[in-house]
């Protein structure tokens, strides 16, 4: 209901009154409640609701329902395998393994032995209650600009650190629902919103920056649409 009152908000937003109208008729109380009224005041969000409940179709309506299951799927026979976990044990498939440091995953005390074993020269600095790694490079990102950028720099000889702040999934640790999705992809779960709210920002943060997320964001046409003429219409 919060989230519908907000919707409701941004398409009726309260304005300020102006000081004056047009041939100087000046302003009441309520001309000025005309201006303040809003579309998050009572009751239009329940009865938008209720306009949505009884004539909406629940296909329309409802994306996702309380189990993460969106109606849409079976129209467009598309069935999402749900039955994979995240299953950090199973390296199958995870091909940065290799060269990859998960800090989720690490401790102050296993951390040291983790950035040696991947080869790096690395000093503790006690004062500071740091590690120094030595290396060439760093470069802070790892969508297609850094990690592009840090490939070109390994093969010429550079010893090059990426730091990413996302963290690193293959297929099989994905539930394959759009909100945990979203949250384990997405930076602030893919809502970041500009301070007057007038613009959405979606940026990608994982391993692979947003280029992991975006590089083919599209399906093969289920059969059953091809054959339902689709096809001859273009
Ligand atoms: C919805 C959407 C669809 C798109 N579709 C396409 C498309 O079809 N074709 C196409 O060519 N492009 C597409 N793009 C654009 C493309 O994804 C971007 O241009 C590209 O990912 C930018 O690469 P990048 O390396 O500059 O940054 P990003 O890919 O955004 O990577 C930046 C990385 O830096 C990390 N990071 C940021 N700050 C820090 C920090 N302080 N410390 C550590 N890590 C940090 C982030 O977590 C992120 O992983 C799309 C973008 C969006 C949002």
């Amino acid at each position: 209901m919060d989230s519908l009152t907000s919707i409701c908000e941004a398409l009726f937003p309260p304005l300020d009154p102006p000081s004056k109208l047009d041939h100087h008729q000046p302003i009441n109380n309520t001309i000025k409640s005309f201006y303040r009224s809003s579309g998050s005041q009572k009751p239009i969000p329940s009865e938008v609701s209720g306009v949505m409940k009884d004539r909406g179709l629940p296909e329309a309506v409802l994306l996702v329902d309380d189990n993460s299951h969106n109606a849409a799927w079976e129209a467009i026979d598309y069935e999402p395998d749900t039955t994979t976990t995240h299953n950090k044990a199973n390296n199958q498939g995870r091909p940065l393994e290799i060269g990859i440091i998960e800090t989720l995953y690490e401790t102050p005390s296993t951390l040291f032995q983790s950035l040696t074993n991947k080869g790096l020269d690395v000093r503790e600095d006690p004062k500071d209650n740091l590690y120094k790694i030595k290396c060439d490079v760093v470069i802070v990102g790892s969508g297609c600009g850094g990690g592009v950028a840090a490939a070109i720099l390994a093969a010429v000889g550079q010893k090059v650190v990426v730091l990413e702040k996302g963290n690193y999934y293959t297929a099989p640790d994905y539930s394959s629902l759009e909100g945990p999705t979203m949250n384990e992809l997405m930076e602030k779960g893919g809502m970041i919103p500009t301070t007057d709210g007038a613009v959405m920002l979606l940026a990608g943060s994982t391993v692979g920056g947003g280029t992991a997320v975006n590089w083919s964001a599209a399906l093969n046409t289920p059969d059953p649409v091809l054959k339902s003429g689709l096809r001859n219409k273009g």
